[in-house]
Protein backbone atom coordinates (compact mmCIF):
# COMPACT_ATOMS: atom_id res chain seq x y z
CA UNK A 1 0.00 0.00 0.00
CA UNK A 2 1.32 3.26 -0.73
CA UNK A 3 1.36 5.95 2.07
CA UNK A 4 -0.75 9.20 2.51
CA UNK A 5 1.88 12.32 1.48
CA UNK A 6 3.63 13.74 3.92
CA UNK A 7 6.13 16.61 4.00
CA UNK A 8 10.05 15.50 4.88
CA UNK A 9 12.48 17.11 7.13
CA UNK A 10 16.29 15.75 8.41
CA UNK A 11 17.41 18.13 10.39
CA UNK A 12 21.27 18.37 10.90
CA UNK A 13 20.97 19.11 14.91
CA UNK A 14 18.91 18.30 17.63
CA UNK A 15 17.21 21.91 18.04
CA UNK A 16 16.47 22.10 14.51
CA UNK A 17 14.36 18.44 15.08
CA UNK A 18 12.68 20.22 17.97
CA UNK A 19 11.81 22.85 16.17
CA UNK A 20 10.50 21.31 13.38
CA UNK A 21 8.92 18.84 15.39
CA UNK A 22 7.11 21.96 17.11
CA UNK A 23 6.50 23.44 14.24
CA UNK A 24 4.84 20.73 12.49
CA UNK A 25 2.03 20.51 15.09
CA UNK A 26 0.11 17.34 16.51
CA UNK A 27 0.39 15.62 13.25
CA UNK A 28 4.12 15.89 13.04
CA UNK A 29 6.51 12.43 13.95
CA UNK A 30 9.79 11.41 14.65
CA UNK A 31 11.14 9.32 11.99
CA UNK A 32 14.29 7.13 13.18
CA UNK A 33 14.68 3.84 11.76
CA UNK A 34 11.34 3.70 10.28
CA UNK A 35 10.77 -0.17 10.88
CA UNK A 36 7.49 0.35 12.83
CA UNK A 37 6.24 3.84 11.59
CA UNK A 38 6.57 2.92 7.75
CA UNK A 39 4.67 0.20 8.08
CA UNK A 40 1.87 1.58 9.96
CA UNK A 41 1.55 4.50 7.22
CA UNK A 42 1.52 2.19 4.36
CA UNK A 43 -1.41 0.87 5.94
CA UNK A 44 -2.72 3.88 6.38
CA UNK A 45 -3.28 3.10 10.37
CA UNK A 46 -0.71 6.21 10.60
CA UNK A 47 -1.25 9.78 8.66
CA UNK A 48 1.80 12.39 9.39
CA UNK A 49 1.84 15.22 7.86
CA UNK A 50 5.29 15.80 8.59
CA UNK A 51 8.17 13.52 9.28
CA UNK A 52 11.11 14.57 10.79
CA UNK A 53 13.93 12.27 10.34
CA UNK A 54 16.67 11.67 13.30
CA UNK A 55 19.17 9.86 10.61
CA UNK A 56 21.39 12.89 10.53
CA UNK A 57 21.32 14.86 14.06
CA UNK A 58 25.30 14.31 15.29
CA UNK A 59 25.14 12.38 18.70
CA UNK A 60 22.47 10.43 18.89
CA UNK A 61 24.32 6.82 18.21
CA UNK A 62 26.54 6.44 20.85
CA UNK A 63 27.36 3.84 23.58
CA UNK A 64 29.30 4.79 26.62
CA UNK A 65 29.39 3.21 30.48
CA UNK A 66 29.22 5.78 33.20
CA UNK A 67 28.87 4.57 36.95
CA UNK A 68 27.38 0.99 36.43
CA UNK A 69 25.00 2.42 34.06
CA UNK A 70 24.92 2.04 29.63
CA UNK A 71 24.14 4.78 27.93
CA UNK A 72 22.36 4.46 24.49
CA UNK A 73 21.65 7.35 22.15
CA UNK A 74 17.89 6.73 21.02
CA UNK A 75 20.13 6.08 17.51
CA UNK A 76 21.48 2.84 18.05
CA UNK A 77 20.33 0.26 16.07
CA UNK A 78 19.29 -3.03 17.72
CA UNK A 79 22.47 -5.09 15.65
CA UNK A 80 24.70 -2.64 17.99
CA UNK A 81 22.78 -3.90 20.84
CA UNK A 82 22.21 -7.45 19.86
CA UNK A 83 26.33 -7.26 19.07
CA UNK A 84 27.64 -5.55 21.82
CA UNK A 85 27.77 -7.76 25.11
CA UNK A 86 25.63 -6.13 27.51
CA UNK A 87 23.81 -9.13 28.82
CA UNK A 88 19.96 -9.17 28.64
CA UNK A 89 19.74 -6.24 26.29
CA UNK A 90 21.93 -8.00 24.15
CA UNK A 91 20.37 -11.07 24.14
CA UNK A 92 16.41 -9.53 23.81
CA UNK A 93 17.75 -7.45 20.70
CA UNK A 94 19.44 -10.45 19.06
CA UNK A 95 16.01 -12.20 18.85
CA UNK A 96 14.55 -8.86 17.46
CA UNK A 97 13.73 -10.04 13.25
CA UNK A 98 15.95 -10.43 10.97
CA UNK A 99 19.11 -8.70 10.08
CA UNK A 100 17.32 -6.19 7.99
CA UNK A 101 15.20 -4.71 10.70
CA UNK A 102 18.04 -4.95 13.14
CA UNK A 103 20.39 -2.94 10.67
CA UNK A 104 17.34 -0.14 10.84
CA UNK A 105 15.75 -0.23 13.95
CA UNK A 106 16.77 1.47 16.49
CA UNK A 107 16.96 1.54 20.58
CA UNK A 108 14.82 4.97 20.97
CA UNK A 109 12.01 4.10 18.14
CA UNK A 110 11.33 0.84 19.93
CA UNK A 111 10.85 1.83 23.18
CA UNK A 112 8.78 5.01 22.08
CA UNK A 113 6.81 3.51 19.65
CA UNK A 114 5.86 1.45 23.30
CA UNK A 115 4.37 -1.81 21.61
CA UNK A 116 3.58 -4.18 23.91
CA UNK A 117 5.29 -6.69 21.89
CA UNK A 118 8.16 -5.33 21.18
CA UNK A 119 11.58 -7.12 23.01
CA UNK A 120 13.05 -4.04 24.82
CA UNK A 121 10.63 -2.78 26.89
CA UNK A 122 10.57 -5.10 29.59
CA UNK A 123 14.11 -5.30 29.47
CA UNK A 124 14.36 -1.55 30.12
CA UNK A 125 11.30 -2.35 33.09
CA UNK A 126 13.30 -5.21 34.43
CA UNK A 127 16.72 -3.80 34.75
CA UNK A 128 14.76 -0.24 36.63
CA UNK A 129 16.30 1.95 33.46
CA UNK A 130 14.95 5.23 32.30
CA UNK A 131 14.77 7.17 29.57
CA UNK A 132 16.14 10.96 28.74
CA UNK A 133 13.70 13.48 26.62
CA UNK A 134 14.31 16.61 25.63
CA UNK A 135 11.58 18.93 24.28
CA UNK A 136 10.74 23.22 24.73
CA UNK A 137 10.88 22.45 28.41
CA UNK A 138 14.29 21.29 28.34
CA UNK A 139 15.62 17.90 29.60
CA UNK A 140 13.39 15.55 31.68
CA UNK A 141 14.40 11.46 32.79
CA UNK A 142 11.76 9.50 32.81
CA UNK A 143 11.93 5.66 34.57
CA UNK A 144 10.68 2.76 32.65
CA UNK A 145 8.09 2.58 35.58
CA UNK A 146 6.42 5.65 34.26
CA UNK A 147 7.17 5.27 30.43
CA UNK A 148 4.77 2.40 28.85
CA UNK A 149 1.19 3.68 29.51
CA UNK A 150 -0.96 1.88 27.49
CA UNK A 151 -1.25 0.10 23.79
CA UNK A 152 1.56 2.19 21.85
CA UNK A 153 1.31 5.23 24.49
CA UNK A 154 4.06 6.17 26.30
CA UNK A 155 4.46 9.15 28.68
CA UNK A 156 6.82 11.21 26.06
CA UNK A 157 5.10 13.95 24.89
CA UNK A 158 4.31 14.90 21.46
CA UNK A 159 6.52 18.00 21.32
CA UNK A 160 9.22 16.16 22.36
CA UNK A 161 12.35 13.70 21.44
CA UNK A 162 13.51 10.69 22.71
CA UNK A 163 17.35 11.21 23.11
CA UNK A 164 19.05 8.73 25.43
CA UNK A 165 18.48 5.24 26.78
CA UNK A 166 19.99 4.22 30.52
CA UNK A 167 20.12 0.81 31.41
CA UNK A 168 22.37 -0.53 34.80
CA UNK A 169 24.37 -2.91 33.85
CA UNK A 170 23.38 -5.50 36.39
CA UNK A 171 27.07 -6.72 36.96
CA UNK A 172 27.05 -10.08 38.91
CA UNK A 173 23.71 -11.13 37.72
CA UNK A 174 22.80 -14.10 35.24
CA UNK A 175 20.84 -13.84 32.53
CA UNK A 176 18.77 -15.98 31.02
CA UNK A 177 15.71 -14.84 27.60
CA UNK A 178 13.23 -16.94 26.49
CA UNK A 179 10.53 -15.48 23.58
CA UNK A 180 8.28 -17.75 22.34
CA UNK A 181 7.07 -17.02 18.77
CA UNK A 182 4.95 -19.18 15.90
CA UNK A 183 7.43 -17.98 13.27
CA UNK A 184 11.61 -17.64 14.00
CA UNK A 185 12.29 -13.57 14.03
CA UNK A 186 7.90 -12.69 14.63
CA UNK A 187 7.19 -10.61 17.38
CA UNK A 188 7.15 -12.30 20.98
CA UNK A 189 3.86 -13.92 21.48
CA UNK A 190 5.25 -14.09 24.97
CA UNK A 191 8.69 -13.23 26.01
CA UNK A 192 9.94 -13.87 29.92
CA UNK A 193 13.21 -12.38 31.01
CA UNK A 194 15.22 -13.08 34.11
CA UNK A 195 18.00 -11.47 36.08
CA UNK A 196 19.49 -13.89 39.15
CA UNK A 197 22.08 -13.09 41.89
CA UNK A 198 23.49 -15.45 43.46
CA UNK A 199 25.74 -15.36 46.69
CA UNK A 200 26.63 -19.35 47.83
CA UNK A 201 23.59 -20.46 45.78
CA UNK A 202 20.95 -18.67 47.30
CA UNK A 203 19.02 -15.99 45.01
CA UNK A 204 19.85 -12.81 46.50
CA UNK A 205 18.04 -11.04 43.82
CA UNK A 206 15.66 -11.95 41.09
CA UNK A 207 14.16 -9.73 38.35
CA UNK A 208 11.58 -11.06 35.95
CA UNK A 209 10.34 -8.96 32.93
CA UNK A 210 7.11 -10.42 30.96
CA UNK A 211 6.41 -9.58 27.50
CA UNK A 212 3.04 -9.24 25.76
CA UNK A 213 1.25 -9.96 28.71
CA UNK A 214 -0.35 -6.91 29.33
CA UNK A 215 -0.82 -3.82 26.87
CA UNK A 216 2.55 -2.92 28.66
CA UNK A 217 5.46 -4.52 30.14
CA UNK A 218 5.02 -6.00 33.41
CA UNK A 219 7.10 -7.60 36.70
CA UNK A 220 6.40 -10.98 37.86
CA UNK A 221 6.99 -10.02 41.04
CA UNK A 222 4.90 -13.25 43.01
CA UNK A 223 7.70 -14.78 41.69
CA UNK A 224 10.50 -13.00 42.60
CA UNK A 225 9.23 -13.08 45.87
CA UNK A 226 8.59 -16.34 45.80
CA UNK A 227 12.23 -16.94 44.91
CA UNK A 228 14.27 -14.16 46.47
CA UNK A 229 16.26 -15.53 49.63
CA UNK A 230 15.82 -19.39 48.72
CA UNK A 231 17.98 -21.77 47.60
CA UNK A 232 18.06 -21.50 43.75
CA UNK A 233 17.11 -25.27 43.29
CA UNK A 234 15.16 -26.78 40.38
CA UNK A 235 12.22 -27.47 42.74
CA UNK A 236 12.51 -23.73 44.23
CA UNK A 237 12.56 -22.34 40.15
CA UNK A 238 9.67 -24.27 39.31
CA UNK A 239 7.13 -23.23 42.40
CA UNK A 240 8.33 -19.79 41.91
CA UNK A 241 7.50 -19.68 37.68
CA UNK A 242 4.07 -21.59 38.82
CA UNK A 243 3.43 -17.80 40.01
CA UNK A 244 4.82 -15.47 36.53
CA UNK A 245 1.16 -14.91 35.23
CA UNK A 246 -0.75 -14.07 38.31
CA UNK A 247 -2.65 -10.53 38.16
CA UNK A 248 -1.39 -10.58 34.43
CA UNK A 249 -4.46 -9.62 31.92
CA UNK A 250 -2.91 -10.81 28.28
CA UNK A 251 -4.69 -9.67 24.99
CA UNK A 252 -5.96 -12.67 23.69
CA UNK A 253 -5.34 -12.67 19.90
CA UNK A 254 -4.92 -14.84 16.39
CA UNK A 255 -2.02 -16.72 17.67
CA UNK A 256 -2.43 -17.23 21.12
CA UNK A 257 -5.71 -17.65 24.46
CA UNK A 258 -5.49 -15.64 27.29
CA UNK A 259 -5.17 -19.25 28.94
CA UNK A 260 -2.02 -20.32 26.31
CA UNK A 261 -0.24 -16.99 27.01
CA UNK A 262 -0.65 -17.43 31.07
CA UNK A 263 0.73 -20.93 30.69
CA UNK A 264 3.46 -19.77 28.54
CA UNK A 265 4.38 -17.06 31.09
CA UNK A 266 4.60 -20.31 33.49
CA UNK A 267 6.74 -22.33 31.55
CA UNK A 268 8.70 -19.74 29.59
CA UNK A 269 9.76 -17.98 33.40
CA UNK A 270 10.81 -21.40 34.26
CA UNK A 271 13.43 -21.50 31.44
CA UNK A 272 14.68 -17.86 31.61
CA UNK A 273 14.79 -18.81 35.61
CA UNK A 274 16.85 -21.51 34.96
CA UNK A 275 19.57 -19.98 32.59
CA UNK A 276 19.80 -17.11 34.97
CA UNK A 277 21.14 -19.13 37.53
CA UNK A 278 23.62 -21.33 35.84
C1 LIG B 1 9.24 -7.46 9.87
C2 LIG B 1 9.46 -6.82 11.20
C3 LIG B 1 9.62 -7.63 12.32
C4 LIG B 1 9.84 -7.06 13.58
N1 LIG B 1 10.02 -7.88 14.66
C5 LIG B 1 10.24 -7.34 15.87
C6 LIG B 1 10.48 -8.16 17.01
O1 LIG B 1 10.50 -9.38 16.94
N2 LIG B 1 10.71 -7.55 18.21
C7 LIG B 1 10.72 -6.18 18.34
O2 LIG B 1 10.93 -5.69 19.44
N3 LIG B 1 10.49 -5.37 17.28
C8 LIG B 1 10.26 -5.91 16.05
N4 LIG B 1 10.07 -5.09 14.98
C9 LIG B 1 10.03 -3.62 15.18
C10 LIG B 1 11.42 -3.03 15.12
O3 LIG B 1 12.12 -3.37 16.29
C11 LIG B 1 11.38 -1.48 15.02
O4 LIG B 1 12.66 -1.10 14.67
C12 LIG B 1 11.02 -0.72 16.27
O5 LIG B 1 9.81 -1.12 16.81
C13 LIG B 1 10.87 0.77 16.00
O6 LIG B 1 12.11 1.35 15.91
P1 LIG B 1 12.43 2.33 14.72
O7 LIG B 1 13.75 2.92 15.01
O8 LIG B 1 12.27 1.59 13.44
O9 LIG B 1 11.30 3.46 14.92
P2 LIG B 1 10.33 4.17 13.88
O10 LIG B 1 9.54 3.17 13.13
O11 LIG B 1 11.08 5.18 13.09
O12 LIG B 1 9.40 4.95 14.93
C14 LIG B 1 8.47 4.26 15.75
C15 LIG B 1 7.67 5.28 16.57
O13 LIG B 1 8.49 5.87 17.58
C16 LIG B 1 8.60 7.29 17.38
N5 LIG B 1 10.02 7.61 17.63
C17 LIG B 1 11.08 6.99 17.08
N6 LIG B 1 12.23 7.48 17.58
C18 LIG B 1 11.87 8.45 18.47
C19 LIG B 1 12.62 9.33 19.32
N7 LIG B 1 13.96 9.28 19.38
N8 LIG B 1 11.93 10.20 20.10
C20 LIG B 1 10.57 10.22 20.07
N9 LIG B 1 9.81 9.41 19.29
C21 LIG B 1 10.46 8.54 18.50
C22 LIG B 1 8.18 7.54 15.94
O14 LIG B 1 7.65 8.83 15.76
C23 LIG B 1 7.12 6.45 15.75
O15 LIG B 1 5.90 6.85 16.30
C24 LIG B 1 9.88 -5.64 13.71
C25 LIG B 1 9.72 -4.82 12.58
C26 LIG B 1 9.52 -5.40 11.33
C27 LIG B 1 9.38 -4.51 10.14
Amino acid sequence: MIPAEFDYVAPASLDEALTALREGGEDAKILAGGHSLIPLMKLRLAAPTLLVDLRRVPGLDSISRDNGTIRFGSMVRHHAVATGGFGLPSMAAATIADQQVRNAGTIGGTLAHGDPASDMPAILLLHEGSVVVRGAAGEREIMAADLFQDYLTTAIGEDEILTEVRIPALDGYGFGYHKFNRRQEDWAMVAVAAAVKLSGGVVEDVRIGLTHMSSVPLRATASEDALRGKPATPENIAAAAELAAEGTEPPADLNASQDYKRHLARVLTRRALQDASQ
